[in-house]
């Protein structure tokens, strides 16, 4: 977890990739949803379009759906973005999930802003990228499907300091639901990507010691 644009789907691709599970981001199949003119995207787009949050029964059922496919019965997977308040959580314990580890990327507000205007997404796959902080190799397609990189809707900065409020108001409570569990640890989130990644890493070396071995880069 984290604030929106504290690097959360960024740092969860780079460990799909390292330990070969899947990442599960409530936001991309949302934003994808919305792309395809779904119902569900229908109706998620008048949240996601002013900064609040898809409606928990809507999330939920995305959840639900998407973790019993295939590739999550395997190995485990990443969850970015769920659960982002506490009856989604207890959505989760209700499902049996149980989690290893819960890890927050902490960014000040001020940061955030400042961070959110430079951001671009793929608007094929979803990857992000930031115009200084983690750039494409040309600027402006994305690396790995050669998608146009855009701005995304919500990170206007009327919209960014919605969704910041929405975070510390709705979000940050499940700081202390982890907290009370023993799972949650906090990272600072830092100014280059791979920065932040290190500290995540450790964070999961002392989790799981034995994927931690095998990773090789
Ligand atoms: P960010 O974390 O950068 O704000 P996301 O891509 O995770 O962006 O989410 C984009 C939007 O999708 C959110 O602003 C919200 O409207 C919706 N969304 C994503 N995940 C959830 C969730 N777990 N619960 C409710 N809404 C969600
Ligand atoms: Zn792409």
């Amino acid at each position: 977890m984290g604030a929106p644009g504290a690097g959360k789907g960024t740092q969860s691709e780079i460990i799909s990739e390292k330990f070969g599970i899947p990442a599960v981001s409530t936001g991309a199949i949302i934003r994808a949803a919305i792309k395809n003119g779904t119902e569900m995207g229908k109706l998620a787009k008048e949240y996601a379009d002013k900064g609040a949050l898809v409606p928990d029964d809507v999330v939920i059922g995305i959840i639900r759906e998407r973790l019993e496919q295939e590739d999550c019965k395997k190995g485990g997977y990443i969850l970015d973005g769920f659960p982002r308040t506490v009856p989604q959580a207890e959505a989760l314990d209700q499902m049996g999930i149980e989690i290893d580890v819960v890890i927050s990327i902490e960014v000040p507000d001020e940061e955030i802003v400042e961070r959110m205007s430079g951001r671009r997404v793929c608007e094929k796959c979803g990857a992000t990228y930031h115009v200084v902080y983690n750039p494409s190799g040309d600027g402006s397609t994305c690396d790995k499907c050669g998608g146009n990189l855009t701005v995304r809707h919500d990170d206007t900065p009327e919209v960014v300091l919605d969704r910041l409020r929405v975070y510390h108001e709705q979000t940050e409570p499940l700081k202390e639901y982890y907290r009370k569990t023993g799972k949650l640890r906090t990272v600072r989130g830092q100014k280059e990507l791979a920065d932040t990644t290190k500290l995540v890493m450790a964070v999961l070396a002392e989790i799981f010691p034995e994927a931690a071995a095998q990773d090789r880069g």
